[in-house]
Order: structure tokens, then C-alpha cells, then sequence
């Protein structure tokens, strides 16, 4: 697993899915919905509620005033991709329609694939 660059990335946009297609031929198909949802960068881990430090409660974040109070769900440009691009050859830049960035490494997206049936 040293190398694991994909053979294509596309989207589907009227499925509203990205799907990696691995060197092996396998693929792995995520809807973007969910790819949003998992976005690794520090903002969304944050905006999950995802504490760095685990046993720590400190006061709940206080809200933040944003610039919209849209809903999640009502913003469907949060889900809909308007660029991607190679970042080095370990990870898959995306740009989103609301010109948040993602970077998804290869790995990350591989472990995404549904488990693998037990056929050990
Ligand atoms: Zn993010």
C-alpha cells in the first residue's frame, strides 16, 4: 500500500457522488453529502464538535455568530463540488461550491470503501 494513486476520480453530479477508482480496479463511490460531512480539516472537526482533547469538557463553544444561520441541510452548495485537484500525489484536493477547501488523502478515502467482506 506504499502507492495509491487512483486511476480516475469522477463525480456524479446529478448523483451528487464521487468515486475514486483504485489501481486494483476497485472503486470507492462516496456521496458528496458525506464526503462534506468528514472533511478533515480543523474547521469542520471543530464545527462536528469534535473535541481535541477527549475528557476535557470545557464550556460549550459559544455559538458564533455566522454570517448566514442557514440551516446545514438548506445549504446545498455545501455539497456540490466546483473544483478538485491533485494535491502532491497522496491526496485529493476538493473545492466545494461554497469555497470551502477539503483535502482528503488517498488513504483516507480508501478506508471510506464499505468493509470488505471477511474472506480471510
Ligand atoms: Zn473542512
Amino acid at each position: 500500500m506504499s502507492e495509491l494513486l487512483p486511476r480516475a476520480v469522477n463525480v456524479n453530479r446529478t448523483e451528487g457522488t464521487l468515486s475514486v477508482v483504485w489501481p486494483d480496479g476497485t472503486a470507492t463511490t462516496v456521496p458528496l453529502m458525506k464526503l462534506r460531512q468528514v472533511c478533515p480539516c480543523a474547521t469542520c472537526a471543530e464545527s462536528r464538535g469534535e473535541n481535541p482533547h477527549p475528557g476535557l469538557l470545557e464550556a460549550p463553544p459559544a455559538a458564533k455568530p455566522r454570517s448566514r444561520g442557514l440551516p446545514m441541510l438548506g445549504d446545498v452548495r455545501k455539497f456540490q463540488i466546483s473544483g478538485m485537484h491533485h494535491v502532491g500525489r497522496y491526496a485529493l484536493g476538493v473545492t466545494w461550491a461554497d469555497n470551502h477547501q477539503s483535502i482528503y488523502s488517498w488513504t483516507f478515502l480508501a478506508e471510506m470503501k464499505a468493509a470488505p467482506p471477511s474472506s480471510t
